[in-house]
Parts: C-alpha cells; sequence; structure tokens
C-alpha cells in the first residue's frame, strides 16, 4: 500500500493516478494535531490497515491534491554516514566523516525532524551564499512499532515501510570554521520526502534497490542499496542500541557516490526501484544567520 499525506494533512492511500481520502477513519482528536496523524496511523496499523484496504468511498484525482511529506512530523530522524563504499573520499576536504570510516565506525547521526519537507515544496537555499550545497540520494526507512535493543536478526519486522529522502547538505568550505553538521543537514526543507510511504510487503527486499538521482534531467547518481556498508537491519539495531525507536520514526540510510552541487533554479529527481519518484524545484530564500550560511 503506498501512503501520502496531502492537502491541510489528510491522509490518503495512493491507487494509480487517485488518491482515496482515509482521514474519516481516523480518530476525531487528531483534528487537533494533523501533523501527527501518520505517527498515530503507523503505530495502530495493525488494526487500520485492513480499514485502510478496505475504505474506497472518496476518490480524488492524485494530480489534484498537495502532497507533502508522507511523515511530517517524524519523532526522529535518524542518519547514516558513509554508507556506500564509493561515496567515502568523493568528497576530500569537504568530508566530515574521516578519511576510511564508515556508518559502522561512527555510528548514526541526527537531523531534525523541522528540517522534513515534502514533495510539493521546493528546496530552499539561503541566498547569496557562499556555500556549496550538495544533494544525497537516500532510501528512507519508515519504522513500524517499538523498540529498544532489537537484533538485527529481528529488524525487518520493525519496518514499516520505505519513501525516498534528499539529504540536502550545505558543505564546509576547506580552511573554513569549524562547525556542527547537524547545523548543515538541518536547514529548513533540507529533508525533503516522498511522495509517499510504501509498506514494507511491497518491498520484500530493500538491499536490492536500484538508487538514482537528476539534476535538471542530468544522471548524477547509479547506485544499489545493495552496496550499502551497514544495511537496514543492522541500522535498527544500532540505533535501537542507543535509544528506543518510536513507530514514525525516519532512518536516512546513507548516500552513494555521485554527490554533487546543486543550486537556485536547479530541479532534482529521486527515483528508488519499488518506491517511488520524486522531483523537487530549488529556490532561493532568505536567511539570518549571525555567521555566514
Ligand atoms: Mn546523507
Amino acid at each position: 500500500m503506498k501512503i501520502a499525506t496531502f492537502n491541510d494533512h489528510r491522509v490518503g492511500v495512493v491507487q494509480g493516478d487517485q488518491i482515496w481520502d482515509v482521514t474519516f477513519l481516523l480518530p476525531a482528536a487528531l483534528d487537533q494535531l494533523p501533523q501527527q496523524r501518520m505517527n498515530w496511523l503507523i503505530a495502530h496499523w495493525a488494526q487500520m490497515g485492513p480499514r485502510l484496504a478496505d475504505a474506497r468511498t472518496q476518490c480524488l484525482p492524485l494530480a489534484s491534491v498537495a502532497l507533502l511529506a508522507p511523515n511530517p512530523a517524524p519523532p526522529h530522524v535518524f542518519a547514516a554516514p558513509a554508507n556506500y563504499r564509493k561515496h567515502i573520499g568523493e568528497l576530500g576536504s569537504r568530508a566530515v566523516t574521516k578519511g576510511g570510516r564508515t556508518a559502522r565506525e561512527q555510528g548514526f547521526f541526527l537531523m531534525a525532524p523541522g528540517s522534513i519537507s515534502g514533495p510539493g515544496s521546493p528546496i530552499r537555499v539561503p541566498r547569496d551564499s557562499v556555500r556549496r550545497f550538495d544533494h544525497e540520494s537516500e532510501l528512507a526507512v519508515i519504522i513500524g512499532r517499538a523498540g529498544r535493543n532489537i537484533p538485527r536478526e529481528e529488524a525487518m519486522s520493525y519496518v514499516f515501510g520505505y519513501s525516498c529522502l534528499i539529504d540536502a547538505t550545505m558543505r564546509i568550505e576547506k580552511d573554513s570554521h569549524e562547525e556542527e553538521r547537524s547545523m548543515r543537514k538541518s536547514f529548513e526543507t533540507f529533508t525533503p520526502i516522498g511522495p509517499y510511504i510504501v509498506t514494507a510487503d511491497e518491498v520484500p527486499d530493500p538491499g536490492r534497490l536500484r538508487n538514482r538521482l537528476w539534476v535538471n534531467g542530468q544522471l548524477k547518481q547509479d547506485a544499489n542499496t545493495g552496496e550499502m556498508i551497514v544495511g537496514v537491519a543492522e541500522l535498527i539495531e544500532l540505533v535501537s542500541s542507543v535509544l528506543p525507536i518510536q513507530p514514525g520514526d525516519i532512518i536516512a540510510s546513507g548516500t552513494p557516490e555521485g554527490v554533487g552541487p546543486f543550486g537556485p533554479g536547479d530541479e532534482l529527481r529521486i527515483e528508488i526501484e519499488s518506491v517511488g519518484t520524486m522531483s523537487l524545484s530549488v529556490q532561493e530564500c532568505d536567511a539570518r544567520s549571525p555567521r555566514p550560511f
């Protein structure tokens, strides 16, 4: 099943070029917290999944709605650094992870949930910036149920589904000041996700998916998730060894080689096999900062 969030945080099931509005099935109390609808739905999937499958009363053309981030308010966004072998080293002095280290040695980092945006929103980079902005094409793993200290052998049963995620990054220039990674990865709109969540039953092996990204129609990243150093199950084991994972959490599983710059006016397109495709424009925004972006 393909589940989307659209318009004013309504929830829908995507089928071909249609979307079935299933918001009426959710508790009315969630009308006060519409951004939490998807977290609630994921947490109650055992009961709600079959009801969604049968809810075929309110249909809209997919093209007529504004898709938002499928989970607009994940409790956590975890991210794997240096998780594809060929990507390691390609950033040279701009790399944050020390030479030769991978996600296995470094563990994960956090991206702020507030940096999440959806397929209908542009990525907005600070105006007149001297920074380089890079695209990272990533498979997003959506967690389905709470857990702590999950062994990798059991980890896949904690996956709710998958989505496409671009980890937009503003690089720090060589010989520049030092700066925490969270600031550069968590700029508003720098974590677009979508176009919907594909439930795990439709993606039998997340370790065999082509992962591609284009800039202005030119293919820049083209790899397979099978090249990930730390796979999905081990990422869940790692994250849950530190803190409880929660329904709706997102794990950005890392980017392959081909990371490169983008700027205002560009069009980014990400496609992950069996998961979906999403196109985003890039615009400028006014940014106030006590330090140069
Ligand atoms: Mn990344």
